[in-house]
This record gives structure tokens, sequence and C-alpha cells, in this order.
């Protein structure tokens, strides 16, 4: 301002704005909340989708296992039948009637068994869809825990193992449907059974309280670990991934046997240590 006859200026005009930051930051404040927002939107619907591809991917990887079980488990009844046919079509054999029955009965067993796998599928999914209509009556618990260990007993004696009951309950009347509460107590005793190795030893306690009926069924097998223990309720849940035939399943036992319980309204849990044997509680509320 005012330049001299040199050239230079005379006086120098300094302006600050004190509030200049404070001025700015009003300014674009809306602009950069909406930002803000908008950055957590894109974060929460990335973490979204990357969390629904993991759970595909795995629901995938369950499929394609229980696909592999299950062929295999079907592939076995197949060749019998075929072969089982085949023996039958030789004229040789045709005409001794004896042969012939010994083989339509193998082909009735295999049928059957067949038959038991679509089965336990489709309860599975009936189960789902709600479909499964459970009709109740006055139950005696005991009983029905005496006659699921003599379903799974042949099993037991064959692999030269142990079930002791141990029944505390004052009161094991409860309203449930019999056949449902079977097939739960069959599946845990057969799941004690498969998860045992050799010669499975197995306890069943039962006690009651005011208002429930409990009952334990305790082994002595290969336990879990912590984190199967939260999943084995699941459907398809199995500890061993992959194809594995050792020991046969498909991962429903389990899943059927919290759906009925919870149909009954009760409930189901495990408590187990891996390598000294699980405990599964089911308590139901009594009459
Ligand atoms: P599966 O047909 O595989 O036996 P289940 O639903 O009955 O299916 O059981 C799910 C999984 O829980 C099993 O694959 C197994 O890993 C685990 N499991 C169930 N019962 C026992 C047990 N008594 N001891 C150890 N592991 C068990």
């Amino acid at each position: 301002m005012f330049y001299n006859s040199e050239n230079e200026p005379e006086y120098l005009l300094y302006v600050s704005f004190p509030e200049k930051n404070d001025h700015i930051l009003s300014d674009i404040s809306n602009i950069l909340l909406l930002s803000l927002f908008f950055i957590f939107i894109i974060i929460i619907a990335f973490s979204g989708s990357l969390y629904q591809l993991i759970k595909q991917k795995k629901i995938s990887e369950i499929k394609t296992d229980f696909i592999n079980n299950m062929t295999h488990e079907f592939k076995t009844p197949i060749a019998t039948i075929n072969l089982a046919l085949d023996s039958i079509k030789n004229p040789k054999i045709i005409n001794d009637k004896d042969k012939v029955l010994r083989y339509i009965g193998m082909i009735r067993d295999e049928n059957k068994r067949m038959h038991t796998q679509v089965e336990n599928v489709l309860r599975i999914s009936r189960l789902e869809k709600n479909q499964l209509e459970i009709s109740k009556e006055i139950v005696d618990i005991h009983d029905t825990i005496d006659d699921a260990i003599n379903h799974v007993s042949l099993l037991v004696t064959s692999k030269n193992g142990d079930i002791s009951t141990h029944f505390e309950a004052i009161t094991s009347e409860i309203s449930g449907n019999e056949f449902h509460l079977t097939n739960v107590i069959v599946n845990i005793l057969e799941n004690a059974i498969k998860y045992s190795g050799d010669s499975p030893n197995i306890d069943v306690y039962t006690e009651s309280t005011n208002k429930f009926f409990i009952f334990k069924i305790k082994d002595e097998g290969i336990g879990m670990s912590k984190s199967a223990q939260k999943m084995v309720f699941d459907k398809f849940y199995r500890e061993q991934k992959g194809n594995i035939h050792d020991v046969k399943g498909h991962g429903l036992g389990l899943a059927y046997v919290k759906e009925i319980v919870e149909k009954h309204h009760g409930t189901v849990f495990v408590e187990s240590e891996k390598g000294e044997g699980s405990i599964f509680t089911v308590k139901l509320p009594l009459i």
C-alpha cells in the first residue's frame, strides 16, 4: 500500500482471522459428518457381505460332506441289491427256493436301510417346516429310557460295552410323545456308543425337581472340543470333517434331539472334555 518513489511499500497491512479454523470447520461439518456416516455404512455393508460369503462357503462345504456321506451310505445297499438280483437271475439259483428267499430277504433288509436313511433326512426337514405333528400323551419317561436302552442293547453287547442306569427321579410322568422321545434317547445313546471306540461304558442318570425331570447320559468316549460343543446341535454339523466313514453319520441326530426337546418345552445341553467323555443333559417339564 502507498508505494514510495522507489516503488517500495511504506506500510504493510496484516489481516488475521482468529476464528478461521472454526469458520472452515463449521462450514464443512455437515458434509464431514455425512461422509463419516457413509463410510460407516460402507464398512458395515462390506463386513456383512464378507460374513455372508464365509457362511455360504461353510454351508456349501457342509452340503458336499453330506452328499458324500449320503452317497456312500446308499452305494453299499445298492451294490448289495444288484448282486442279489444278479444271483437270483442265475438259472442254478432261480430254482432253489431257499436261496431265492434268502436273497429276497437281503434285498428287503437293504431296502429298509435306505428307507431309514431317507426317513431321517425327511424327518428333519418336516420338523423344520413345522409339518411334524407331535401328539402328546402321558409318558412315564423311565419306561421310555428302558425302551430306548433295549433298542441299542444289541449294539452295545456287540461292542462289549455296558449301559448302567441310575434312576433317582421320584416323579417321572411327563406330557410328551413316546415315539419321538424314544428316538431322542436312542440318538444320544447311539452317539455315546459311536463316539466311544471299543467297549463303550455308558451311564444313564435321572433325577426330578419340583417342576422338571432331568436325565443325563454319560459316556467315557472321545469327547469334544469347546467349539464343537457349541455347534453339535446345529444341522449337518460333524466334528470330523470330510468324507469320513469310520464313524458314520449325517450330523442330523442331535439337531433332531434339540427340535423335539424344544417342542416339549425342555432344554438340552452338553458338557464334555476332549478325550474324557461327554454328558448330555435333557431337562423336561413334569406334568
Ligand atoms: P452324527 O450323525 O454325525 O453322529 P449328530 O448330530 O448325532 O450327528 O452329532 C453331531 C456331532 O457331534 C458328531 O458328528 C460328533 O462329532 C459330535 N458328538 C455327538 N455325540 C458325541 C459324543 N457322545 N461324544 C463325542 N462327540 C459327539
